[in-house]
């Protein structure tokens, strides 16, 4: 039988042609030597328009490093912070690097569970509860991965008050998935001017652009964290390679239009899944506001609550559903939601179809 890969972090579309057209000419005009090690001036400046354009957030382009992937965005920014044994705030479910990038860096990772019954709202007291005033960051995933959900500007507002009421608190927003955004805009944690010494956000291509391929993202930092970064990326890796930053200007310059394009596909497709999911009660979701995942609550799939069921652990229903009808979801045990699995719906139109079909299946 065939597997249909559910599980994957990246969606079936092509990377934009506008940004391989561009790539490909950096490589015609011989752009194939050392760029500088912050990354190419224009790709920092067409980023710097992009939050003056569409937030009207001024950020300055020096204040941006070019980055090899988000990934290496967030581990160049967590060294650069962390002191060993320094305790990081997360919301659950997050993505599953987190915790190893955390530790690597030296931190500790404490989690703040939060809701999939209130579709994953920002539990405030919950969070106050688990810092302390020497927790020293905040991690946030807007939009999440692996939930869609997208915070409001009132939920970013009170953790933005939380920043006052903790003077040694950082807050690090990875917001990769903003492009991918069905119902409002995502607002940017940079927002909070007054605070931007103690904010940070990280972004990149591979998912509201698909060029994961390419390796590419970048971090935006309070100054004094920012050089560290830069003199590590110096030491470790030196910068991007020119021509892939070419194609990211391109991509940058062309976002609206990529999303749309990106958007006007998915959309139908989270809609279709959305109706097939109401009609198998046994299976728990919320709607993702952004991105290309559900997250899939089994409770009603596993002992005790459905007795009869063969299964315990989300890890053994993941594994029937792959032996015996071809899905392959991600078990959450290591995004911080044990009794869920996250699928993606950025599939051909057909092999979401069949998928659906396989599911109902499943669990009937
Ligand atoms: N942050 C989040 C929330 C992600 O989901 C991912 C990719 N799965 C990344 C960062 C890493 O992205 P990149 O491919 O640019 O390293």
């Amino acid at each position: 039988m065939d597997i249909i890969p559910l599980h994957l972090g990246v969606s079936h579309f092509h990377s934009p042609a506008v940004a391989t057209q561009a790539l490909q000419e950096a490589l015609a005009q011989h752009n194939t030597y050392y760029g500088p090690n912050e990354g190419l001036p224009e790709l920092r400046y067409a980023l710097a328009q992009r939050y003056l354009e569409d937030e009207g957030l001024p950020i300055p382009a020096e204040q941006i490093l070019i980055t090899h992937g988000a990934k290496h965005a967030l581990h160049l920014y967590l060294y650069s912070l962390l002191q060993p044994g320094d305790e990081v705030v997360a919301l659950a479910p997050y993505w599953f690097a987190f915790p190893e990038l955390i530790r690597q860096s030296g931190g500790k990772l404490v989690t703040v569970p939060a809701n999939p019954a209130q579709d994953y709202a920002l539990d405030l007291d919950l969070l106050r509860q688990k810092l302390t005033p020497t927790t020293r960051l905040l991690l946030l995933t807007n939009p999440g991965n692996p939930t869609g959900k997208v915070y409001s500007p009132t939920e970013l507002q009170h953790v933005a008050q939380l920043l006052e009421e903790f003077p040694n608190l950082h807050v690090l927003s990875d917001e990769i998935y903003d492009g991918l955004s069905y119902e409002a805009p995502v607002h940017s944690f940079l927002r909070f001017e007054p605070l931007r010494d103690r904010i940070a956000v990280v972004n990149g291509f591979s998912k509201s652009f698909a060029m994961s391929g390419w390796r590419l993202g970048y971090l935006i930092a309070p100054f004094p964290i920012l050089t560290k970064a830069m003199e590590l990326q110096q030491k470790w890796i030196s910068g991007v390679s020119p021509f892939l930053q070419a194609g990211a200007v391109a991509a940058t310059q062309h976002r609206h239009q990529i999303w749309r394009e990106f958007k006007q596909d998915l959309e139908p497709k989270r809609q279709r899944l959305l109706a097939a999911l109401r009609q198998m009660p046994k299976l728990g979701f919320t709607v993702p506001q952004a991105g290309y995942y559900v997250t899939l609550q089994l409770e009603g799939c596993l002992k005790p609550q459905d007795a009869s069921s063969p299964f315990q652990l989300a890890e053994e229903w993941a594994a029937a559903l792959k032996d015996q009808v071809g899905l392959e979801v991600l078990p959450g045990t290591n995004m911080g939601m044990p009794h869920a699995v996250r699928m993606s719906f950025a599939l051909p139109e057909e092999v979401l179809d069949s998928a659906i079909l396989r599911l109902k299946a499943f669990v009937s």
